[in-house]
């Protein structure tokens, strides 16, 4: 028999490699995200897959919906991947932030304890729960404390979680993963847009790139491992959480040299503050600027993950580091390239 597996946000960067993992290993996906009149497909598209998903529209702020849902399909497992995803957005817009990335959980734990308890669920949670980091290594065991709507959210989400496995003996488990990047990626989140940026300036498009805070270090891996680790949670005798991680953690700035060093871009950084620029030693163009408009009203300038327990006990490991990481973003969209 098929297992029939459920992936809110698989629009997103996530949902395309999870929908592409578990059609491989040959379950039905039903797909939903907020308005699949317009889907947003193009990663599903780019993976070669939009064809073999079945699409449903879920709005995850109506709780009506969420049921629709539930009612329609006889879910076996469920992955929760649908957030409003973006930290500096979570600022401007805490309270939709709050409905759809906190409350949004809620609606879905709420409606698989009424229509079916024997599902299996998994709550994307985030390293940025940590926050302003109360220990310089962060494992499951490490305190919360986030310092953004996004992340607070997150803590509601992942604590709800827990509340509904021990409440309700359902098999909820939370990967508490840090960040992870693709070509897949939001133009909006810092590495993508790094990446698209260079390009841009090398192809005359335009000058230089606008940054802010370059001095918060990510602990970065390749998105696509890391929705095997979402996988294998839900495929383990007992529910429980995992920090997936690398171990290596990584400055904006580092990125950026990496990026440059690998693009055969010959640079050199001048200035301080706000008034620190990357410079283009072939031409003395400035191509990397800063602007506080990219500054964050609190910021989280440390996370380094310790994965242990996922290693032990999933038996995932990441194996793709950062260069290689940046290699793959970039050599994939200079082949995507034609549509800037
Ligand atoms: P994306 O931002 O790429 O995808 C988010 C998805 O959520 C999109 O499909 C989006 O749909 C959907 N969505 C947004 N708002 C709503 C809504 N109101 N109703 C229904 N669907 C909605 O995120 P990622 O794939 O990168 O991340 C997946 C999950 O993992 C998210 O929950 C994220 O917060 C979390 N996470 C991600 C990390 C990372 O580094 N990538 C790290 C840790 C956690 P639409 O296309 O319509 O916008
Ligand atoms: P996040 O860790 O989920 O917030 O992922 P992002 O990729 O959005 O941001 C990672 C880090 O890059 C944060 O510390 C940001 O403050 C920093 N950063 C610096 N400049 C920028 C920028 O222009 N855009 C974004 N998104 N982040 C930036």
């Amino acid at each position: 028999m098929k297992k029939t597996a459920l992936i809110t946000g698989i629009s997103g960067q996530d949902g395309a490699y999870l929908a592409q993992l578990l059609i491989k290993k040959n379950y039905r996906v039903i797909g939903t995200d907020r308005r699949s009149a317009r889907f947003s497909n193009w990663r599903l598209r780019r993976l070669g897959i939009e064809n073999e998903i079945i699409f449903e529209e879920m709005e995850l702020s109506e709780l009506y919906e969420v049921q629709r849902v539930f009612n329609k399909y006889k879910f076996d497992e469920v992955y929760h991947l649908a957030a409003q995803s973006f930290v500096k957005t979570s600022f401007s817009s805490p309270i939709n932030t709050s409905n759809i990335t906190g409350l949004g959980t809620l609606r879905i734990l709420e409606t698989i304890r009424a229509v079916n308890p024997k599902i299996k669920f998994y709550q994307a949670s985030s390293s940025e729960m940590f926050g302003d980091v109360l220990n310089k290594v962060q494992n499951e065991k490490t305190p919360l404390n986030p310092q953004s709507p996004y992340a607070i959210s997150k803590v509601f989400s992942h604590f709800i979680t827990q509340n509904y496995r021990a409440s309700y003996n359902i098999f909820a488990v939370s990967g508490i993963l840090f960040n992870h990047e693709s070509p897949l990626r939001g133009e909006e989140f810092v590495t993508r847009k790094i990446v698209i940026g260079f390009l841009k300036i090398l192809n005359n498009e335009s000058k230089f790139l606008e940054l802010g805070n370059l001095y918060a270090k990510r602990d970065w891996g390749y998105a696509k491992e890391y929705v095997e680790a979402m996988y294998k949670m839900l495929q383990q005798k007992l529910p429980d959480d995992y920090v997936i991680s690398t171990g290596k953690t990584y400055s904006i700035k580092q990125f950026i040299n990496f990026t440059t060093d690998y693009l055969g871009m010959k640079t050199k950084w001048v200035g301080t503050g706000i008034k620190e620029k990357l410079i283009n030693k072939k031409n003395n163009q400035i191509i990397v600027k800063i602007n506080p408009k990219y500054f964050r009203p609190s910021e989280v300038n440390l996370l380094k993950g310790n994965s242990t327990k996922a290693r032990k006990k999933l038996n995932w490991y990441p194996k793709t580091n950062l260069k290689k990481l940046i290699k793959i973003m970039v050599d994939e969209e200079i082949k995507h390239y034609d549509k800037y």
